[in-house]
């Protein structure tokens, strides 16, 4: 009798596990995928998305996202991961921002096609009816000296706010431009950001790219986008993601593996990506793995700035606009979402409050309440509807804040042990608490283990994404 073939031993591929499966560790796995490893994605909570997720509070409502979450042109690495992962369908993508002044006066904000950056700002800028003659030459100058002020210069390390009186900005232009824009965009009060996180949103996000101030808005809930498609395309190919599993610890090996606590188990990997917020990094690592971050120790200065969110259901449409920024207000930004649940007769919209201190210790429905006036003072409709239902949502740690002297404190992925990497929003990306800012961290984790592990014979391997292109006319003016 034929003795059967023998099976060739199973190639033991380099095990790599990434703990937090927020966009950092999402967009690690993306990019690890395929690559010849295996790859372990563990997540404390039920669902992937971490701080961009969606919860379910009625059944007819379908699943909600604890905020509204925007992306800009100018997010390469995050539009990346969405084309990657077959999602870039479910956004919509406008050039048109609608302001409204505090009179309810409508001005629409559109950079313009025709001209090179960033004179293309230059049209929509005018077109803000809000604002006078002196405060608009106040802004131009403002956006000018900003592109004028180099990385390195003292003033750097200011805050905006200090920034812009000392740039003799008017107050009309501070109030209802410059803050209105920044708060959104960084989550954190004039007073308080830097100046260098402040120039990063003007720079990359509207003055160096005609297309960079596009804004993409999911069509979808956050958890149709992360914790289906995306996890979808990753168990397809081969990463496993584990759900409802905090990891306890990690551990350096007499071997240079680390080894991973779970409630239900423990494993080594040849390498570790920690994604998980910096607040909750020391607590998982031994002393070894510790010592292997220069700086842990000051990670405990980096603060961090609330988000309100407020839902509201009506019984009727408020306005054709898919959203709107609101000037002089308590509502910053009102986003119509499409109807996910099955309801047709509920109607929902979405409130952000960035930066939202001022709301510490405020009664709830008086919160509820001012944000429905001011939909009521701009919507004409809204004071026909009937309010259904409303739920303030307020996440205390919802961003790192963005003050002067952050930079030198956030950590490169790389440790100075080969077998731990860190990702998240967090670390040294150069961007604010943003999704991109939290792939961009992925993207360099991932580069960080292809490199480690030697993978494929890459020495020095490209997950990130460049930055839009900078035009003639931009790369003149912006240092
Ligand atoms: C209210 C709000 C509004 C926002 N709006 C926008 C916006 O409009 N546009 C934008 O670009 N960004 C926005 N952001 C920022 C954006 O959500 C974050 O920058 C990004 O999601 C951070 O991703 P992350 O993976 O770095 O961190 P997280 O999302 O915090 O992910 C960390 C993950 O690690 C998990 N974890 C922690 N400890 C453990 C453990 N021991 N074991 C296993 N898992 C663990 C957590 O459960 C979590 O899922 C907003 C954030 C908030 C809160």
């Amino acid at each position: 009798m034929n003795e059967p073939p023998l099976k060739p031993p199973e190639e033991q591929l380099p095990r790599v596990v990434i703990v937090g499966g927020g966009l950092a560790g999402i967009a690690t796995a993306v990019a690890l995928a395929g690559k010849g490893l295996e790859v372990e994605l563990l997540e404390a909570k039920q669902s992937l998305g971490g701080r961009a997720g969606s919860y379910r509070e009625r059944e007819e409502d379908g699943l909600v996202d604890h905020c509204q979450h925007v992306a800009m042109g100018c997010c390469t690495n995050f539009l990346d991961l969405c084309r990657q992962t077959g999602c870039d369908d479910l956004f919509t993508r406008d050039r048109r921002l609608h302001f409204f002044s505090a009179e309810g006066v409508r001005s629409d904000f559109e950079p313009a096609s025709w001209l090179p950056a960033p004179l293309h700002l230059l049209p929509a800028l005018l077109e803000l009816k809000y604002l006078s003659w002196r405060d608009k030459w106040s802004i131009m100058r403002g956006m000018v000296a900003l592109m004028r002020t180099k990385p390195e210069t003292a003033a750097y390390e200011s805050t905006v706010g200090q920034w812009l009186l000392q740039t003799r900005q008017t107050p009309a232009a501070i109030e209802r431009f410059w803050k209105v824009v920044l708060v959104s965009a960084l989550g954190e009060s004039l007073e308080r950001a830097s100046l260098s996180a402040a120039r990063k949103v003007f720079v990359d996000g509207f003055l160096a790219n005609g297309r960079a101030a596009d804004v993409l808005i999911p069509r979808v809930s956050l958890g149709q986008l992360y914790d289906e498609r995306v996890a979808h395309w990753l168990r397809e190919r081969g990463v496993r993601i584990r759900l409802g599993t905090p990891v306890k610890g990690l551990r350096l090996t007499a071997e240079n593996k680390v080894q991973i606590d779970t409630m239900a188990d423990t494993k080594t990997a040849d390498v570790v990506i920690a994604a998980v917020p910096w607040r909750r990094l020391p607590e998982l690592l031994d002393e070894r793995l510790a010592a292997a971050i220069p700086g842990l120790a000051d990670f405990a200065k980096i603060e961090s700035s609330p988000i309100s969110s407020i839902h509201l259901w009506t019984d009727r449409r408020l306005t054709s606009l898919p959203h709107a920024v609101l000037v002089d207000r308590l509502s910053q930004w009102v986003f119509a979402r499409a109807k996910q649940g099955r309801n047709e007769q509920r109607h929902y919209y979405q409130i952000v409050i960035s930066a939202a201190r001022q709301l510490a210790g405020r009664e709830r429905q008086s919160i509820i309440d001012e944000a429905w006036q001011d939909l009521q003072a701009i919507f004409p409709a809204a004071r026909e509807a009937k309010l259904l239902s409303a739920q303030l949502i307020t996440q205390r740690e919802a961003v790192f804040s963005v003050q002067p002297g952050l930079n030198a404190i956030r950590p490169v992925q790389r440790s100075n042990s080969p077998a731990l990497v860190l990702a998240g929003d967090w670390t040294a990306t150069g961007w604010p608490a943003t999704m991109e800012g939290a792939v961009r961290s992925g993207y360099l984790a991932a580069e960080a283990v292809l490199h480690q592990l030697r993978v494929r014979g890459s020495i020095e391997p490209k997950c990130l994404v460049p930055d839009l292109p900078r035009g003639l006319l931009a790369r003149l003016l912006i240092r």
